[in-house]
């Protein structure tokens, strides 16, 4: 049939996580892809889980053996999402962290050579560490050449060892380094994606809800609200991150899969420097808009509450000052560009957490 010798095999790899459930929402709604996908948890994957395009295997990818080599040799791409990448892992569970960032992953990298697929891989902005600017007595952020981020000319500059923090950077780093060595010596088609800070409706746990423990910062302050606790802003809050809207990432990589010839060989930022903010002013406008899409305006006043970083992750943590990406490769060699602001972004999340609450029977009564 026409249609099927048209379709592209897709191989994605985490794709029961926040962005693998987007891409799968974007990929089978038309069909120009069919999807084998591997995950732990198929908690974000029902709307998808008969689709006819879509094949999924439940369990970890360490597990997964002929069964992912064979699909791996099959597919015109493998997209790698496969990853632990909450922080409050990378200090408590670093072994856990460095297995599945990099040894997990090792095979998967080992398949793609072996076989000259395509591996389109996650890694992290965290590869680039901390900013020049951080280590300056005087600090440097008057000038963007020692805080901006550019794939090809920042250096990535990690804190020391027992600072574990930087166990998820590193091992991130060295699954780049894995990668670019097999294209190099074996020819092996790849692109590295280092997302920042993507956000979006299904992002992550909520603690006591549909998950334990600390989840990322988005997540942290949602719970906090529902459950009336107060924000904890760690270090005061004034880290920076620059917020990408899911919808903006999941347009950069669907530019990426039809037009190999611009993303293959290539590591792209996808952020948006728009959108950058401190974690004190996200907080802040969390608070109002858990107010507006409830029709609270109690959330306005929500407490917040400063903790240190050891406090609140425990020893070995260390932040990343500031994470301000240069997107001119993306916008270049994709023509992609990044279109949501910070608060369409926080609206559309927020208005899935609310109603999902809403749903939850036995934590209704957490949302008025
Ligand atoms: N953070 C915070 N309160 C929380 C959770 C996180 O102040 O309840 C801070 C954290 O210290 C960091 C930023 O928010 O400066 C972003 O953390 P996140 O966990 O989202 O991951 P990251 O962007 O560091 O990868």
């Amino acid at each position: 049939v026409a249609r099927e010798r048209e379709q592209r095999r897709l191989v994605i790899l985490g794709c029961g996580g926040f962005i693998g459930s987007h891409l799968l929402d974007r990929f089978l709604a038309g069909d120009e892809y069919s999807v084998e996908g591997w995950d732990r948890s198929a908690r974000r994957l029902s709307p998808h889980l008969g689709h006819g395009d879509f094949t999924f295997h439940q369990g970890s990818i360490a597990d997964a053996g002929a069964e992912l080599t064979r699909a791996i040799e099959q597919a015109d791409a493998v997209i790698n999402l496969a990853a632990i990448c909450n922080p409050a892992a990378y200090n408590t569970q670093p072994l856990d962290v460095i297995h599945a960032n990099l040894f997990d992953v090792y095979p998967v990298v080992q398949a793609c050579a072996a076989s000259g697929t395509w591996l389109v891989h996650f890694s992290s902005s965290e590869v680039y560490g901390r900013t020049i600017a951080s280590y300056l007595p005087s600090g440097g952020y008057d000038d963007p050449r020692l805080y901006e981020f550019e794939e090809q000319t920042s250096p990535l500059i990690m804190g020391p060892v027992s600072n574990q923090r930087w166990t998820y950077a590193c091992a991130k780093q060295m699954t780049e380094r894995l990668i670019y060595a097999h294209h190099k010596e074996d020819g092996m088609p790849f692109t590295i994606v280092r997302p920042l800070n993507f956000f979006g409706p299904r992002m992550d746990h909520l603690p006591g809800r549909d998950g334990v423990g600390t989840p990322r910062v988005l997540a942290s302050f949602a719970a906090a609200l529902m459950d009336r606790r107060p924000l904890m802003l760690v270090d005061g809050g004034s880290a920076r991150r620059t917020i990408t809207s899911i919808h903006d990432a999941v347009d950069a990589v669907e530019l990426m899969l039809g037009q190999p010839g611009q993303s293959q060989s290539e590591f792209f930022n996808i952020g948006n420097p728009d959108n950058e903010l401190t974690v004190a002013r996200l907080a802040e406008m969390m608070r109002n808009t858990f107010a507006t899409v409830t029709g609270d305006d109690s959330y306005r006043d929500h407490p917040m509450e400063h903790i240190s970083g050891t406090s609140f992750y425990g020893e070995g943590y260390e932040d990343c000052d500031r994470r301000m990406p240069n997107i001119d490769r993306a916008t270049l060699m994709l023509g992609w560009s990044p279109k949501r602001s910070v608060e369409e972004i926080l609206l559309e999340t927020v208005e899935e957490y609310v109603s999902s609450e809403a749903a939850r029977p036995d934590t209704a009564a957490h949302v008025d």
